[in-house]
């Protein structure tokens, strides 16, 4: 069984004298930041200057100042930037103003797993990942509830790691959901394989097969949207609050006894070695190498041409008018 936390089992008394330097203030960080202020921590945030979150973090009454000065002033540096580009920003102003028994922490462990940022033996390192986006771990807070997150130490210099974890973890709320202990290497390697092989690539992958085979067989576009992308996240609903025999025991006895016999028809054994193999490119670095290189070789054109391919299917454009439909006055 995984070791778990809850807010009672941790106190924010060792980490309340120190300063905690958010660098970044974009969807973690300014959801961290703003629970960790409430929670009374001295919270301090380093950013670029002439960026546009600057002047959004002191309207919102933060201390604000670069990267470089922000790394001096704090105990903990806890980096919410976005992950391609932590590797440059340690190198340019947070390495340089580093000193010995400070910590470094990160709510995504793969900068330091794959070694973008090359850390010193003499300061801690330390992961709070919570399960969500940044506007969830906000609101969450302010319900007086959070967000459930995975928890790590990779390296303890000073032996008070697991409280500087911890408490961060307490005072962005997250230990009120729970807290599960990981490693930086569990946390990185399940996280891009759930987003490649199952959540984001695996189910766009599946609701794209199931709409193309209803529409190939002659049925309406709009018809097909709904049962098979629209419908999904009453289902996804109720696996994640149920679990999957909580969710069979709440559909039709036909959609249950149809799917429990056809699901592994479609998700069969072929499907499983391809998600083997997913898997393997991540654990042997294959994945990190060729994303890595597409990033610096065409920047967000690595992913741009592949969305291109969904806005000029029919999914997306029979979609955009059936959301239109159901929440006209959205936009995109
Ligand atoms: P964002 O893309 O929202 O980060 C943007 C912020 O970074 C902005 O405040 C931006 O400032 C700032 N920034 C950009 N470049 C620099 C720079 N050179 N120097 C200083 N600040 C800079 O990141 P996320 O919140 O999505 O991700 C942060 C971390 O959290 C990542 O490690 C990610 O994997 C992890 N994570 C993210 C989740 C999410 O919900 N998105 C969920 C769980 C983990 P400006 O506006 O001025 O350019
Ligand atoms: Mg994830
Ligand atoms: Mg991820």
């Amino acid at each position: 069984m995984a070791q778990t936390w809850k807010d009672t089992d941790i106190s924010l008394d060792p980490i309340k004298d120190q300063t905690i330097a958010v660098i970044g203030y974009g969807i973690q960080g300014d959801a961290q930041a703003n629970n960790m202020k409430d929670s009374g921590l001295n919270v301090i945030i380093g950013l670029k200057e002439g960026g546009n979150s600057w002047k959004k973090a002191e309207a919102d009454g933060h201390k604000v100042m670069s990267v470089a000065d922000a790394t001096k002033q704090a105990d903990i540096i806890h980096i919410l930037i976005p992950d391609m580009i932590q590797g440059q920003v340690y190198k340019d102003e947070i390495g340089p103003n580093l000193s010995e028994g400070k910590a470094l922490s990160f709510s995504h462990a793969a900068a330091i797993y794959w070694k973008w940022i090359e850390a010193p033996n003499n300061v801690d390192l330390i992961m709070i990942a919570p399960k969500g986006p940044g506007s969830k771990v906000r609101e969450t807070f302010l319900d007086n509830f959070g967000t459930p997150a995975i928890v790590a130490v990779e390296q303890d210099f000073t032996g008070k790691a697991w409280d500087k974890t911890l408490g961060i973890a307490k005072a962005i709320g997250s230990a009120r959901a729970g807290l599960i202990k990981t490693t930086f290497k569990e946390e990185v390697e399940t996280d891009w394989f759930g987003e490649q092989a199952d959540l984001c690539g695996g189910a766009a992958s599946m609701v794209t097969n199931a709409f193309e085979t209803l529409v190939e067989a002659g049925y309406q576009p709009e018809i097909a949207y709904f049962e098979v992308l629209h419908e999904l996240k009453l289902i996804v609903d109720m696996i994640q609050r149920y679990g999957i025999n909580g969710m069979w025991r709440r559909v039709s006895e036909t959609a249950r006894y149809g799917g429990l016999t056809r699901g592994p028809m479609v998700m069969d054994a072929a499907n499983k070695e391809n998600m083997k193999k997913v898997l393997t490119m991540i654990q042997d670095g294959t994945f990190n190498k060729e994303w890595i290189s597409e990033y610096q070789k065409s920047g967000k054109d690595a992913f741009d041409k592949y969305m291109k391919q969904y806005d000029e299917h029919q999914i997306e454009k029979v979609g955009k008018q059936m959301r239109k439909m159901m929440w006209p006055d959205s936009t995109e």
